[in-house]
């Protein structure tokens, strides 16, 4: 280690966002960079603790006291070379993953704040971009073919290493372009998405061949329209192409091997009284359609998901829910509430019932959160109240939980009387369904969110990664 005393002389300093009044007002990133020399100081506080946890704690096994030393010692280069041995796209993830390697970063037994890998990731790929030594890689090819369905992070994590491998590796994807949920699910507040476009045109330098506008449909299907198995996993998406369909059983007479990285894209419903009333949408409506605006779709009137001037609901205490904040607050709505039916996390690290290591697993403030939102727990929705067809507010309830008699989870008991939240405008985000895959033919194998259910950007990639790993053993 550089300076093994780094963590007892600097303290932990995060970059912090945009100041509300100016970030509101746009979709622009919310986060900030600090200078290089604050950048090299904080990566100074990763000391030498013999036992990493960080390694252990990040599914792509990323190695943060490794780079944090080259960067501390200004070697960047260096940085940038230790990172993406295990990391294809910290651009991504260094802006927007949980870094469960901070959780797990061993300053935090000792009273000390973690170190900011996250940022340091995001600043050392910035810096190599910036540079000019982000170079595309052309692999000598091997002969084989592989297609990869999804090109969503673990689709586009499978098809890099694939294609580093040598493989002739082609993504398909029913949407227009590539990225899956980076693209048309996080907001740009988040992740602009310029990053995704310049990571593409390097993954096309190096020989991946993208073909879009193209849903793979359960072998027994004959168009795009049946709801055969996999297509069933997108019903809740009006917005995948339905122009050409492809089956397995065709991708698998084309190609050595295929890879099925379709995400899940079901969200769960609230099939309470009301649900058919205009203004209940699914999270991903207003996120998706709203990306789409800002990379210059037009919708019209009647398609329209738009938040100006109502008071929003949005239903579901998580980060699918808090983007739905931020979008709703930068579309101008009136107020924002935000239930949920679970208990309030504890605080932080502080509160008694909280020892470590079950304190990451905290009250989550995000940046949405900070810009205004009345937030709520155990709650109830028990109906979707309307005038005219048009949404007008939920009757809701809160409730209490107390242990099953029988064992097992808790139950629902009520708590107080219901009560009516006013609301033009309800926002699902309750989490997605597991998906169910079919069969499938030895030479196919499923990655990310697909073979998992919803999770986190950095564990598609990781999935991506142990799937290219199986499919090159197979061909070999
Ligand atoms: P996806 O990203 O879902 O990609 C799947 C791809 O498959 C898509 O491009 C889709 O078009 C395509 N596809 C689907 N069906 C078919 C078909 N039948 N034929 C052809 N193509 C198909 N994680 C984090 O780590 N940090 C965050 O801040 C974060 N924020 C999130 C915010 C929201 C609103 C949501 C919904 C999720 C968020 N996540 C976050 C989770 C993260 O985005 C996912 O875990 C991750 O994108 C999963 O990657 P994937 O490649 O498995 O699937």
């Amino acid at each position: 280690m550089g300076n093994p005393r780094g963590f007892l002389e600097v303290e932990r300093k995060e970059a912090g966002y945009r100041p509300i009044h100016d970030r509101i007002h746009d979709f622009g990133e919310v986060e900030q960079t600090l200078n290089s020399n604050d950048r090299r100081l904080q990566a100074s506080r990763c000391m030498d603790c013999g036992v990493p946890f960080c390694h252990w704690a990040c599914p792509l096994g990323n190695k943060p006291p490794e780079w944090n030393d080259a960067l501390y010692r200004g070697d960047w280069q260096l940085a940038y070379e230790l990172l993406t041995e295990t990391n294809d796209f910290p651009e991504f993830t260094g802006r927007i993953c949980p870094a469960l390697c901070e959780k797990a970063c061993v300053l935090n037994l000792m009273e000390h704040e973690p170190t900011t890998n996250r940022e340091d990731e995001a600043a050392i790929i910035e810096h190599a971009f910036g540079e000019d030594y982000v170079k595309p890689h052309v692999p000598e090819r091997n002969g084989k073919k592989v297609a990869v369905v999804g090109a969503g992070p673990a689709g586009l994590t499978a098809a890099t290493r694939l294609n580093q491998k040598g493989y002739t590796v082609t993504v398909y994807d029913a949407r227009e372009d590539a990225g899956g949920l980076l693209r048309y699910g996080i907001p740009n507040f988040k992740l602009i998405k310029s990053i995704i476009d310049r990571r593409l045109n390097l993954l096309r330098e190096e020989g991946i061949i993208f073909e879009f506008g193209v849903k793979l449909v359960d072998s027994k299907k004959k168009s795009a329209d049946d709801k055969g198995e996999i297509a069933a996993n997108i019903q809740n998406d009006p917005t995948l192409g339905k122009d050409k369909t492809v089956t397995i059983d065709k991708l698998s007479a084309d190609y050595d091997a295929v890879v099925v990285a379709t995400g899940t894209p079901t969200a769960r419903d609230l099939k309470i009284p009301g649900r058919d009333l205009k203004g209940v949408y699914f999270a991903l409506e207003m996120l998706s359609q709203q990306n789409r605006k800002l990379a210059g779709q037009e919708f019209s009137r009647d398609e329209l998901v738009n938040a100006k001037g109502k008071n929003v609901l949005v239903i579901g205490g998580g980060d699918t829910g808090s983007d739905c904040i931020g979008t709703a607050h930068r579309q101008g709505a009136k107020s924002v509430t935000q239930i949920e039916i679970m208990p309030k996390p504890p605080v932080g690290p502080d509160d008694p019932k909280n020892p470590w290591p079950n304190w990451p697993r905290t009250l989550k403030t995000t940046s949405s959160h900070e810009e205004g939102c009345v937030r709520r727990w155990n709650i109830n929705s028990l109906e979707f109240l309307g005038k005219d067809g048009k949404l007008t507010g939920v009757k809701v309830q809160e409730i209490t939980w107390v242990p099953n008699p029988e064992g097992g989870r808790p139950l629902m008991k009520p708590a107080k009387d219901p009560e009516i939240i006013p609301a033009e405008m309800v926002l699902l985000a309750m989490g997605f369904l597991r998906p169910q895959q079919p069969q499938f033919p030895a030479n196919v194998f499923v990655a990310g969110d697909a073979a998992s259910g919803a999770s986190l950007v950095v564990r598609a990639m990781a999935s991506g990664k142990e799937v290219a790993e199986k499919v090159d053993k197979l061909l070999k």
